[in-house]
C-alpha cells in the first residue's frame, strides 16, 4: 500500500504532494515540507491529526 498526501487536499495553494511505502516516513516528509513552506502552520498534535486524515492510500 502506497500513502500519499498533497498540499491541494489540504485546501493549499501548492502542488507539492508525496508517497511513500510508510505513515511514518510520509509524515517526516511533511514535517519537513511544512516547516519550509508553510511556517505558518503550527506541527501541534491538532493539525498533525488533520494532515493524517489526509493521507490517502493506494
Ligand atoms: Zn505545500
Amino acid at each position: 500500500m502506497v500513502k500519499s498526501i498533497s498540499c491541494k487536499d489540504a485546501g493549499k495553494d501548492c502542488n507539492w504532494s508525496a508517497s511513500t511505502e510508510s505513515v511514518e516516513e510520509l509524515m517526516s516528509l511533511v514535517t519537513e515540507h511544512v516547516l519550509v513552506k508553510h511556517k505558518e502552520i503550527e506541527l501541534n498534535s491538532e493539525n498533525i491529526a488533520n494532515i493524517k486524515s489526509l493521507i490517502k492510500e493506494d
